[in-house]
């Protein structure tokens, strides 16, 4: 069996752009439309000689019943139930948010492998703001830019690393 990774995080992160930047593909859909990737959400990738599978979550579609949070929730939990590690993506240029909150509570309690990716960390590499993020409660974040390609080798090396 192949390594599974899961990229959680809020909307508008860049969960897709990282997704892409992983598998070299542009299956999922890209948004400036956000929330808009739809049933592409598994991915091969590689680094190196070690091959693994990689999980979009942010088709967003809210059924009938529940509305777009519910939707999200059901997605990010069985993204994670079926990973052998999580990568939580935030912003680092929109700061820590009640939903990265959230996010990281459930990820805490699961108590699975778990690395914090701060996207958008283009020219912020020292920036003050990248520490805020240690109130997540989930170690040290990891800056990356998945726009520029930036970082995300050596998140795949940390987050593959335990497997
Ligand atoms: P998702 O909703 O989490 O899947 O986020 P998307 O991948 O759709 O990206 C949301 C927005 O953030 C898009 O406008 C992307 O172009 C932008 N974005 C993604 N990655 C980066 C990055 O590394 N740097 C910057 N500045 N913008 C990014
Ligand atoms: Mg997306």
């Amino acid at each position: 069996m192949q390594p599974v990774i899961a990229l959680v995080g809020r909307p508008n992160v860049g969960k897709s752009t990282l997704f892409n930047r992983m598998t070299k593909s542009r299956d999922a859909i890209v948004a400036d439309y956000a929330g808009l990737t739809r049933d592409r959400h598994y991915g091969h990738a590689r680094l190196g000689r070690r091959e693994f599978i990689v999980i979009d979550t942010g088709g967003f579609e809210p059924d009938a019943s529940g509305g777009i949070f519910k939707e999200m929730a059901r997605q990010t939990q069985q993204a994670v139930a079926e990973a052998d590690v999580v990568v939580f993506v935030v912003d680092v240029r929109a700061g820590v948010s009640a939903q990265d909150h959230d996010i990281a509570n459930y990820l805490r309690r699961l108590g699975k492998p778990c690395v914090l990716a701060g996207n958008k960390a283009e020219g912020m590499e020292n920036h003050a703001q990248l520490a805020e993020f240690y109130e997540l409660g989930l170690g040290a974040l990891h800056p990356v830019s998945a726009a520029h390609g930036q970082g995300v080798r050596s998140l795949l090396e940390l987050a593959l690393q335990p497997l």
